[in-house]
């Protein structure tokens, strides 16, 4: 089916060809008529389903073919979000689909300057991205007038609820005007989701994808059972297997987590960075152009910043520690193989993590398969009976067995996998590679477990 049939115009439909959309993904298809129509949505859609087009397509259309009223140009259409990121890349993609159209697009958020936020929006906005905060303090400064609003979006509602921004989302929805269109994008309807859209949408079109398997399709998922001691050093040591890994995003559940972790990987020579909340807005944007770029081949993100990154083919996420909340581990792992690329995705297990385990499982309604990675598995656990297809003749040391592999650069070539038993079928891609690549460039490293 192509964009045109979905009654999108000639620009929008030309712009889909040239960011090389040859066709609708499946909530593109399902959510375009219906807001072409003008129909309030509650779409269920993860991240990686193309959902940010679903929404940014049929309001472009929709702004560039309705009369633009005359005075001051203020939004007529608000796009509210999480998180600055996720702004930030709405108004990125609002701005390339609608290149040659007569729209202007801002993304607002909190942690930089309100300024030139204000200024712009005095040039006059028809198409405003917004985090809740800061648009409810530039709409108490007189910067931002919502009375010509007249479709809204709340993007990944779900996240926005479990962030505590309901109390900003009820405030800023009794400032819109009543004649309006609106439509709810998120991963999950939860009670509380449903409850927000009962209480704010008219009889909405339902539109959802893939409820009975919320993990993305073309991920391939899988553990690693490991002690925490060495985590770390399985970390490295699986990006050290996977050149073809041109970026990994790993999540970590704290943000001094997340910078220990990066530390450790720059000091074997994986170039890595953190990216969380406690860093300024500057910052978070060098850190993800790096990334976009592959200067810094591995993100370590909390669940917060890694929120709505996007990133063309990301080949695969690692779950260094797995979320307290087991709908972050789908948010996650959305990450990768997103809009029909595939990818691969990694929990690194540790005893004390198994609860969690279990918990994205039971969300999941499945079991991941579960491996043990020789030189790496937990003490408990047998020597390999069943080398993974392909793995190697060499089995590493094991820890605990008086040659402890040797920090993260990986001397011990860890090599053999065998499944646990625990769950379905070996995925292909995953950290279990036989070849015995460094982690890093420490050969001889002599930096202890951190
Ligand atoms: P999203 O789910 O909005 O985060 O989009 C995920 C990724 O899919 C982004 O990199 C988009 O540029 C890409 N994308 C969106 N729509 C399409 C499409 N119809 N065909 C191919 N890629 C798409």
């Amino acid at each position: 089916m192509p964009f045109s049939s979905l009654g999108l115009g000639a620009a929008l439909t030309r712009n889909c060809a040239e960011a090389g959309y040859t066709a609708p993904t499946p909530i593109q298809a399902r959510a375009i008529p219906e807001i072409l129509a003008g129909r309030d949505l509650i779409a269920c859609a993860q991240t990686g389903t193309g959902k940010t087009a679903a929404f940014v397509l049929p309001l472009l259309q929709r702004l560039s073919s309705e009369p633009a009223p005359s005075g001051a140009r203020t939004p007529r259409a608000l796009v509210l979000a999480p998180t600055r990121e996720l702004a930030a890349q709405i108004a990125a993609s609002a701005r390339a689909s609608g290149a040659g159209l007569n729209v202007r697009n801002l993304a607002v958020f909190g942690g930089v300057s309100p300024r030139p936020q204000s200024q712009a929006l005095a040039r006059g906005i028809d198409l405003l991205v917004a985090t809740p905060g800061r648009l409810l303090d530039l709409h108490a400064q007189g910067a931002v007038k919502l009375s010509a609003v007249r479709h809204v979006v709340l993007d990944e509602a779900d996240r926005m609820l479990d962030m505590g921004f309901i109390h900003d989302l009820r405030r800023i929805l009794k400032l819109l005007p009543e004649v309006r269109q609106t439509m709810l994008f998120s991963a999950t309807f939860a009670d509380d989701v449903r409850a927000l859209a009962e209480r704010f949408l008219r009889e909405p079109a339902e539109v959802s994808i893939t409820p009975e398997m919320p993990a993305s399709e073309g991920v391939a998922q899988h553990s690693i059972r490991v002690p925490r001691a060495h985590k770390r050093a399985l970390l490295a040591w699986l990006i050290g297997q996977h050149p073809e890994w041109d970026r990994v995003l790993v999540f970590a559940r704290t943000k001094h987590g997340a910078d220990k972790v990066a530390r450790q990987l720059s000091a074997d020579g994986i170039p890595a960075a953190p990216l969380h909340g406690g860093k300024s807005q500057g910052a978070r944007t060098r850190v993800l152009d790096a990334f976009r770029g592959g200067t810094t081949r591995v993100l370590v993100a909390t669940d917060v910043a890694g929120r709505g990154i996007d990133v063309p083919l990301l080949p695969s996420v690692i779950n260094f520690d797995l979320p307290n909340v087991p709908e972050d581990y789908v948010h996650r792992i959305g990450r990768t193989a997103r809009a029909g690329a595939t990818g691969v995705a990694i929990a690194l297990v540790t005893p004390e993590d198994v609860e969690h385990l279990q918990r994205v499982e039971r969300h999941l309604g499945r079991k991941l398969p579960a491996y043990d990675v020789a030189g790496f598995a937990p003490p408990a656990s047998a020597p390999a009976e069943q080398p993974a297809p392909g793995a190697g003749k060499k089995a590493a040391p094991r820890p605990g067995s008086g040659s402890k592999p040797r920090s993260r650069g990986n001397q011990g070539k860890p090599g053999a996998a065998r499944k646990s038993g625990r769950g379905g079928q070996r995925r292909d891609g995953g950290g279990q590679k036989p070849r015995a690549r460094s982690g890093g460039r420490r050969q001889g490293g002599g930096r202890g477990q951190g």
